[in-house]
């Protein structure tokens, strides 16, 4: 008796059927004659489930099995089936077939021979796999939106391993770093070395720190090899894994330096004076109490000098207020360049300054004041009705007292001297105990 695909029924098919019966897929043989023809000497039942179409009909005839073939498949489908044919190597293809207008996706395997007349016949499988394409594509896009999570918060995450030095990074962090992922193999090792080396004492510190308590959490700066100074923030979990296995750090780390270089120019905006660029009175007297702790601490002492300028009121009155704005920037553009880096000028408030000498006895900084007095009233400025006029300005100076706790201290006692400098005719210095110079 002959089976349905027109093979006589034996044991050796019994077998073969009970197999198919239990395999993921279709089973089948496709054989393709030197005259293009081509049929499915045998294909088992699960053939109707993929293609609709019943060993039978493929038996007559195999272009019913092509028909279910997704349009845009077709030819690579085809093409495949030449290529395995002409150089008789297993074809391995997944293509989408339409069936009752649902789509599916398929997976075939198999391997050809060639009998002596030239006709190649294929054994294999073939098999549905939809949700697995289902499954690989919503890992795909998760994936993806991980990525770009990641990249919008510019936020990585890594694995490492101290004990191998071994180094996982996700995809971001390579970014961040500045390496070529084709390239570069993570390690301890290199992360160290792109550790900003003026931070790399505190990320030690750290690591080691988190081997005893498990915490991780670290700002610090890196150098990507295109020499960019980037700043990051690395928070993790120390962990054991396995029992009897190495302690393994998890962590994150995202890319603040945006955030790093706002807070930068927020700070200076906090301490800068917007019209002269020079500190302001909150910064100064930060550093005075600095200087302070310290004077009184380790015998260090520091000098200040205040000065005010003389007669302004007049500069404003007679050649307009933008003028006398421009006078105070000049003049401090001027001041600031005189000075040593270390030095701290600031506006205390409308055309009073300081000036802050650290490591200054006070002869010293009487000479610079009588520097900066001389240069000031050598400046020339021009009206806006091209009128050429001068500034003085008078000083007082004054130096770190013992019993001085509070930077007024030496603020009123500068201001006092001032005063009496004023008092005396301006354009002058007044120094504390009462030495006067010009
Ligand atoms: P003295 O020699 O006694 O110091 O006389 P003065 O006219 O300078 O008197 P004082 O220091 O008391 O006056 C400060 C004047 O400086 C008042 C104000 O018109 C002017 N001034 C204060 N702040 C600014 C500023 O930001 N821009 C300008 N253009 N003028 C200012
Ligand atoms: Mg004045
Ligand atoms: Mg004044």
């Amino acid at each position: 008796m002959a089976n349905k695909n027109g093979n006589k029924k034996s044991p050796d098919n019994n077998r073969l059927e009970k197999i198919a019966s239990i395999s993921p897929g279709v089973i089948y043989q496709f054989e393709r004659r030197p005259d293009g023809t081509a049929y499915f000497p045998y294909a088992s039942d699960k053939l109707k489930d993929i293609y609709g179409v019943t060993p039978e009909e493929a038996f007559q005839d195999a272009s019913s099995v092509f028909k279910v073939i997704h349009p845009s498949d077709l030819e690579y489908v085809a093409s495949s089936i030449l290529d395995s044919e002409t150089h008789l190597t297993p074809w391995c293809c997944e293509y989408r077939v339409i069936l009752n207008g649902e789509e599916r996706w398929v997976r075939g395997h198999s391997i050809p021979e060639q009998t002596e007349d030239g006709t190649v016949i294929w054994s294999g499988l073939i098999m549905d796999i939809t949700e697995q394409k289902e499954i690989e594509h919503e890992l795909a896009v998760s994936k993806e939106r991980l990525e770009r999570a990641q990249r919008i918060a510019k936020l990585g995450y890594w694995r490492a391993d101290f004990a191998t030095g071994e180094l996982e990074w996700s995809e971001i962090i390579f970014e961040i770093f500045g390496f070529d992922k084709r390239k570069t193999t993570p390690s301890v090792e290199l992360f160290r070395s792109v550790v900003h080396p003026a931070d790399l004492p505190t990320v030690l510190v750290h690591e080691e720190k988190a081997r005893e308590t498990g915490v991780y959490d670290i700002q610090h700066r890196i150098i990507r090899p295109d020499g960019e100074v980037r700043w990051v923030h690395e928070l993790a979990d120390f962990r054991g894994e396995a029992e009897g296995s190495n302690p393994v750090l998890f962590g994150t780390v995202r890319d603040i330096t945006d955030q790093k270089r706002l807070e930068e120019s927020l700070r200076e905006l906090s301490i800068t004076d917007s019209l002269t660029q020079l500190h302001n009175r909150r910064h100064v007297l930060n550093v005075m109490q600095g200087l302070i702790a310290t004077a009184q601490r380790y015998d260090r002492g520091f000098s200040i000098l205040m000065y005010d300028f003389d007669r302004f009121k007049h500069v404003n009155d007679t050649y307009g207020h933008s003028v006398g704005d421009e006078v105070l920037s000049r003049v401090s553009k001027l001041v600031r360049g005189e000075l040593r880096q270390c030095d701290i000028v600031a506006r205390l408030g409308g055309e009073e300054f300081v000036v802050v000498l650290p490591d200054t006895e006070l002869m010293d900084a009487l000479a610079v004041a009588e520097k900066l007095r001389q240069r000031i009233s050598e400046i020339e400025f021009t009206s806006s009705s091209h009128d050429t006029f001068f500034i003085t300005a008078t000083f007082g100076v004054t130096a770190f007292e013992l019993g001085d706790m509070h930077p007024d201290d030496l603020l009123k006692r500068a201001d006092s001297l001032m005063y009496q400098g004023k008092q005396a005719g301006r354009n002058r210095v007044m120094v504390s105990q009462q030495n006067t110079i010009s």
